[in-house]
């Protein structure tokens, strides 16, 4: 363990925040308290809206008619990109002490955010129309057939989680404004401050103000009219499986974009490299505070490497200093909230008493819980059934490749996986073998560029993938025409 001791922040953002509906600030009665997990210091409030303020941003949306050309869109986003990037350590402690992380997560995380951007200016440049000839069977006649692709009619609706207050909200935006939509987001109740700042960024960049409002609020309150409104073309939803669920139920007829939970493993062969393969296993497990859709949830170890690696693992897990998120020297800040924390406890205790070993870790301090190693650990345990989203490394030994992809398979999820081996005809059978959307070799689960295509099947997600390119295309109707000549 290295634990390192608080200090008290600096708060320099406002700390009354607002709402902002086509580009005006709009400030409510009732607020939530956003608060910094570490010392639970007050960050900022934000407006609790209402339905009719739901109702009015959709309204506002629908009248709007985005006139943007091509290079007005590429020239926004890249601004965007630029400024983001020269406040990369401002925007980097605001997610820091809204949710946590530490500075190290969240630099990291506004780069990221900057790539988005600067993914998506590239990706407003694109005209990716296609043009077929029709002689091309006896039934063709002289003529072309045309595809180009249009805004939707309506409205985006967009809802993202806690885990990248920043990442996954740009995620949606910037693809919006790349293909001229109008959207209206409304991000986690605890997290909001980011998305606040990132539509600040973007009105200053130029965007129109009714292309993008923030509605902040409880889900309880407002969740169903951000997915039923009569505007909103598409539902757009980066979140755990029961609330995607329920919105699967609910937006009926517009299309669904949903990116859920994930469970995903980390696969070790047994000619791998222990210590290189520990390494990503510590990575994905911890970084972020172990809240990655896919971080690293099960590792799957060949019993013939059990041991070593394990031991491996257990050194790295020594080594990753957790504590005070905004010391930069910290790799790991708290998770979101003190109940996330017990919650990790109280599955890592069950699993204990169920047989398993902690080897090291399961401590906790209010929102902070310590990097945790435990083997002995069976796959119908919940630890490992559930998504346990924090900083937690189970592993589970296997004897051959059949044992472990049946492991992989027995769970509700299919998000991402990453395999630790050298062998191509492994590599290759667990590529076509593992009902996943990703499969990474010697990377962890959570590997990609912002512009490839992202997402899982089964209970982690279902319609479009995401990553800008994909989300550009889910964002946009393709309309064909044909000509004569
Ligand atoms: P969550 O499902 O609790 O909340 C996500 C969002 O949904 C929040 O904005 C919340 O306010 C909103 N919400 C809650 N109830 C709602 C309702 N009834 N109607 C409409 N909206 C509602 O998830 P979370 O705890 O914020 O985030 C963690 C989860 O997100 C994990 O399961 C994680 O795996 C998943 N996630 C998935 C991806 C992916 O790309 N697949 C990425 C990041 C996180």
């Amino acid at each position: 363990m290295n634990s390192h001791d608080s200090r008290t922040p600096v708060i320099d953002i406002p700390v009354r925040e607002a709402m902002r509906v086509a580009g005006d600030r709009v400030y409510g009665d009732r607020v939530i308290e956003v608060r910094y997990p570490w010392t639970g210091e007050l960050v900022g409030t934000v407006p609790i809206a209402t339905r009719a303020d739901v109702d009015h941003a959709f309204q506002t949306a629908r009248q709007y008619r985005p006139t943007l050309t091509r290079h007005q869109r590429h020239r926004i986003l890249s601004d965007a990109a630029r400024l983001l990037g020269e406040r990369r350590p401002q925007a980097a402690r605001l997610i820091t002490l809204e949710s946590g992380l530490c500075l190290k997560d969240s630099l990291y995380e506004v780069g990221r955010a900057c790539d988005v951007l600067m993914f998506s200016a590239q990706q407003a440049l694109i005209d990716d129309g296609q043009s077929f000839s029709c002689d091309l069977t006896e039934h063709g006649r002289q003529r072309r057939v045309h595809t180009l692709r249009e805004p939707l009619l309506g409205v985006i609706s967009a809802i993202t989680p806690f885990n990248h207050p920043l990442n996954q909200v740009v995620h949606k935006v910037a693809p919006a404004v790349a293909t001229n939509n109008r959207i209206v987001l409304k991000p986690s109740e605890k997290t909001p401050l980011s998305a606040l700042m990132l539509a600040d960024l973007l009105q200053e960049c130029g965007l129109p103000g009714p292309m993008l409002s923030v509605i902040t609020g409880d889900p309880a309150e407002i969740g169903d009219a951000m997915v039923t409104h009569p505007h909103a073309d598409l539902v757009s939803f980066t979140g755990g499986v029961a609330v995607g669920k329920r919105i699967a139920a609910l937006a009926v007829y517009k299309r669904q974009v949903l990116e859920l939970g994930g469970n995903d493993p980390l696969i070790v062969m047994d000619d791998a490299d222990p210590r290189r393969a520990a390494e990503l296993a510590a990575s994905g497990s911890y970084r972020n505070s172990g809240q990655r859709c896919t971080a690293v949830k099960r590792i799957l170890v060949h019993e013939r490497v059990a041991r070593d690696f394990t031991e491996a693992l257990l050194a790295v897990t020594r080594d990753w200093a957790w504590g005070d998120p905004l010391d930069a020297s910290v790799d790991m800040g708290t998770v979101i909230d003190e109940r996330a924390a017990s919650l990790f406890q109280r599955r890592v205790d069950a699993a204990v008493a169920d047989g398993a070993r902690l080897l090291l870790g399961n401590m906790r301090r209010g929102a902070s819980y310590s990097p945790t190693v435990l083997d002995g650990v069976r796959a119908d345990m919940e630890l490992v059934r559930e998504e346990t989203f924090g900083p937690v490394s189970p592993v589970i030994a296997f004897r051959d490749l059949d044992e472990a992809i049946r492991l992989v398979n027995g769970s509700a999820y299919g998000l991402s996986s990453a395999v630790c081996t050298n062998r191509l005809d492994d590599v290759m059978r667990l590529v076509r073998e593992l009902e996943v959307g990703t499969v990474n070799v010697w990377e962890v689960p959570g590997y990609r560029l912002e512009m490839t295509p992202f997402g899982g099947i089964k209970d982690s997600g279902l319609g479009y993938k995401e990553g800008v390119q994909e989300a550009c295309r889910s964002f946009t109707n393709l309309k064909t025409y044909s000509l004569p000549w």
